[in-house]
């Protein structure tokens, strides 16, 4: 075949350009001599029979030995190699052939180089994927596991913290009882037992915390009606809406006198935190209204305010734990202040409690702009229980079951 003659005659050239050009020192020249050798010998095959694919055998090769940082650059490395070996056979072809030889090889190479050049990019883009898709899977791993480290400290914390506030709460509380009479230390008092009681609150709330992490919150469902329990909550909320001068307006919406099955103080807890979160980031003068509907097999309650908003790229974050927005530094300090921020637990307690209730929350508000106050309005989404879970009623039964089955038992014996 003509072209394996013209191939013949240059090679030699070519191979030496090629390594003069891409290898330092001896030993790598050496060993990509003996590469670029057998790559050649894949040509001529893949010339002879008119098959590019005779070159895959050593480009699968040079594929597999790029190094980590090449692939962590998603360098194309071999695209670079095969363009030189193009151009300096066009180099050593027209150096040594005819015009026309010259052209004659080049033509038979050319298909051949795109072949290289096209299998070459899609097998590093699919081992560049795999690599990203590896790299991903152990950065969510380490997450999970700083994740659950983050967890366990919160939970061992909050029941080391435990044992010195209860003895703080007992000393002030024999305080006060002796220094009831005397005004001024009563007062001081007074201020270290609110310090207490918002401490207990923490605590309790990194305690939640680490029972929703570890799923080990436990409801206790009853019958519940949304309208009394918001009332409640309302009628509690009413020194610090007065205080604020925020009006809270409980809608008489429909499936809020439903009797839905549900565990009252939890959800208690959950409207508490989405309430006082809406009094905390209203300023003064601002309205609160609680107002919801029932969709299929659902209600929907939805807690809006006028507030500061939240910005659509934190909707999600607030839901975390620590999921605080702002400057802590900068946060007021009361639990009801405008922006009175707390440790960032509140709403991922609440998210953890609608969850186990088999319900969704979400917020959605227009942004955060504390001079507009565009407002937000957070929605939770409810199922209609009207009984409680199986699992719960087995546990109340069981030993209910157990006894009438024993005592048939027993008398069957007597009967005997
Ligand atoms: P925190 O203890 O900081 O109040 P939460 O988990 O209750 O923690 O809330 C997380 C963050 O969500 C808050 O720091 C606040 O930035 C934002 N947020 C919650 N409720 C509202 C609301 N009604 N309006 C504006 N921002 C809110």
């Amino acid at each position: 075949m003509r072209v394996l003659d013209l191939l013949k005659q240059v090679r030699q050239r070519w191979v030496e350009r090629v390594v003069h050009r891409l290898a330092r020192g001896e030993h790598t020249r050496e060993s990509f001599r003996q590469e670029l050798e057998r790559y050649l010998e894949l040509v001529e095959q893949a010339i002879l029979s008119g098959d590019p694919g005779w070159l895959n055998e050593i480009l699968d090769r040079w594929i597999s030995v790029r190094t980590q940082s090449e692939q962590q650059h998603h360098a194309a490395s071999l695209a670079p190699i095969l363009r030189h070996i193009l151009l300096s056979l066009s180099f050593v072809a027209r150096e040594n052939l005819s015009d026309a030889d010259a052209l004659e090889l080049l033509t038979a190479y050319l298909p051949l180089h795109s072949h290289a050049l096209e299998y070459t990019s899609r097998l590093e883009g699919e081992a560049y994927v795999e690599y990203i898709a590896s790299e991903l899977e152990e950065a969510r791993r380490r997450l999970e596991r700083i994740d659950r480290s983050k967890s366990n400290f919160i939970s061992v914390a909050a029941h080391e913290l435990k044992t010195p506030l209860t003895l703080i709460e007992g000393y002030a509380s024999m305080l006060m009882e002796t220094y009831a009479q005397n005004d001024a230390a009563a007062l001081l008092l007074k201020g270290i037992a609110t310090g207490v009681q918002r401490l207990r609150e923490i605590i309790d709330d990194m305690i939640d915390v680490s029972l929703i992490d570890n799923k080990m919150l436990q409801l206790n469902f009853q019958p519940v009606w949304l309208q009394q329990l918001l009332g409640i909550a309302s009628h509690e909320l009413q020194s610090v809406l007065q205080e604020r001068d925020i009006t809270l307006q409980l809608e008489d919406f429909p499936g809020s006198n439903e009797m839905i099955f549900a565990d009252s103080e939890r959800l208690y807890q959950a409207f508490w935190n989405l309430l006082t979160n809406a009094v905390k980031y209203t300023p003064n003068g601002g309205r609160i209204t609680v107002s919801g509907r029932t969709l299929p097999g659902f209600i929907e309650v939805t807690v809006s305010d006028t507030g500061i908003g939240i910005d659509p790229e934190d909707q999600v974050l607030i839901f975390e734990k620590f999921g605080s927005l702002g400057d802590a530094s900068l946060h007021s300090s009361g639990r009801t202040k405008f922006k009175g921020g707390g440790p960032g637990l509140g709403l991922s307690i609440t998210k953890g409690i609608v969850e186990a209730h088999g319900g969704t929350i979400w917020v959605e508000s227009p942004g955060c702009d504390e001079k507009t106050c565009p407002g937000s309005t957070f929605h939770v989404l409810l199922p209609i229980r009207k009984e409680a879970p199986n699992e719960q009623l087995n546990k109340l039964f069981r030993p209910m079951l157990m006894e009438t089955k024993t005592n048939a038992h027993a008398g069957e014996k007597a009967e005997t």
